[in-house]
């Protein structure tokens, strides 16, 4: 008896020791051993966390055994397992075959289930705790991508080959639906959001992240430079495992632009148009086809048009006839009195300086270069209040004026006052613009007219 005794002791040391060995040359494996000191006996029955798994006779073998399946595996901490023997007085009961007590210890040590793995081209992404959930995870990643408003899905198939199957998984890792369907449209469950602040735009975020714009607008579908302050944007690009394809259908309205036809007419002068007859565009009911992939549009084709109205063309009616006045060919100074040249026509700056500019005090008259026909009275964007004198073959421009006192169409001599000097327009101060046009191009009005 005490002979006996002491050598389960022994035996309770030495496993000990190993014990110790392996927790330092495996630090992930952990493996908590309770042993019973038997006092009569030889079999021994074998449990992990309270469940037995088998007899044997063989403790050492038996330890060996676990501690080589949690080797293998790498175990880590969370699956510490308690593995107790227990010496059993019936000497009839059955021993355990080692292969069989092999497949039970590890069920019991890796926590192993029944399970359905999705797999991606044979690559396995997630498994499902059933066969139902694993086909759900399916049905959820095809309506992933919902159709814009007014368009119609047809047909959904995943691009990639989709299996699942019946796999043996540890607990711990068995997924949720809902998981897995995120994981497989967006590659990675890693979650980094970025809150706006002020004074950002998506350039600034993707410098400030290493990002590129694409990527910032790819990690958020729809995302516009219209970002609101404590706004909160995803900085994970989806790298998607599968290939959600769609195809749709769209029926949309669409406008028909109308063209314009000019017909010649004597009774209008040459710097006159008119609309004979207003366009109008026209519509048309065009049925698209489309295909997505992962909600974007990768083929669209027009199936099927409609015009429901045809447009109508404009007709524009351009004057030929010729005004009646009689230019005289040489221009006047077109102020009445005094002012000087404050910029010359030519090259100025960076462009082209189309005219003379002649700084005069505002409301100093402003005169007709020569006699003509006022072609455009009014507003002429950096011109200001502008003017157009057709002199038959040529026209001048007098721009910035403070007051046009001469009407669209009216003949008006040489020497007349047509409105006074200002600053309208894109000016810095009271000064005439005076441009000199022939055949569509400006001439140096300097070479025209000696200061008088
Ligand atoms: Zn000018």
């Amino acid at each position: 008896m005490r002979a006996q005794l002491q050598k389960a002791v022994a035996l309770t040391k030495r496993l000990t020791l190993k014990q110790k060995r392996l927790l330092m040359t495996a630090a992930t494996v952990l493996l908590l051993l309770t042993l019973t000191v038997p006092f009569t006996g030889s079999t021994w029955a074998v449990s992990v966390d309270g469940k037995t798994v088998g007899y044997t006779r063989d403790q050492e073998d038996t330890l060996e055994l676990a501690r080589g399946i949690l080797e293998a595996d790498g175990t880590v901490e969370e699956n510490v397992a308690t593995v107790e023997m227990t010496p059993v007085q019936d000497r009839k009961v059955k021993l355990t075959p080692k292969e069989e007590l092999k497949e039970n210890l590890t069920q019991a040590l890796l926590r192993l289930q029944e399970g359905w793995v999705v797999k991606i081209n044979g690559m396995a992404i997630a498994t499902l705790a059933t066969k139902e959930a694993a086909e759900t995870v399916v049905e959820k990643v095809k309506t992933s991508f919902p159709p814009e408003e007014g368009s119609e899905i047809k047909k959904v198939h995943i691009k990639e080959e989709v299996e699942i199957a019946p796999q043996v998984a540890r607990a711990a890792t068995i997924s949720e639906v809902d998981e897995t369907v995120a994981l497989l449209i967006r590659g990675t469950n890693e979650e980094r959001e970025y809150e706006i602040k002020a004074g950002d735009s998506l350039w600034s975020i993707a410098r400030a992240h290493d990002m590129y714009v694409d990527d910032i607008i790819a990690a958020n579908p729809g995302i516009t430079e219209n970002l609101q302050i404590d706004q909160k944007i995803s900085l994970v690009v989806p790298k998607p495992y599968v290939t959600v394809v769609s195809r749709e259908e769209k029926t949309v309205v669409e406008a028909i632009p109308f063209e314009t036809q000019t017909v010649k007419d004597n009774s209008l002068y040459n710097y006159e148009r008119k609309v004979r007859t207003a366009g109008k565009p026209g519509s048309k009911r065009t049925t698209y086809a489309m295909v997505r992939e992962n909600g974007l549009i990768v083929e669209q084709t027009a199936i099927n048009e409609l015009i429901e109205e045809e447009p109508t063309t404009q007709v524009m009616a351009v004057g030929t006839k010729q005004p009646a006045v009689v230019a005289t060919g040489r221009y006047t100074w077109p102020v009445s009195r005094g002012g000087y040249v404050s910029s010359r026509y030519g090259r100025r700056g960076g462009g082209f300086h189309s005219g003379v500019d002649i700084a005069a005090p505002r409301g100093t008259p402003v005169i007709a270069s020569d006699n003509g026909v006022v072609t455009y009275a009014g507003w002429n964007g950096g011109y200001g209040k502008c003017i157009i004198l057709s002199h038959g073959g040529c026209s001048t421009l007098y721009g910035h004026l403070s007051q046009i006192t001469a009407k669209h169409g009216q003949k008006v001599q040489k020497g007349q006052t047509i409105g006074l000097v200002g600053s309208t327009g894109k000016s810095t101060g009271p000064h005439l613009h005076f441009e000199i046009r022939e055949g569509g191009s400006s001439k140096n009005p300097l070479l025209y007219f000696k200061h008088q």
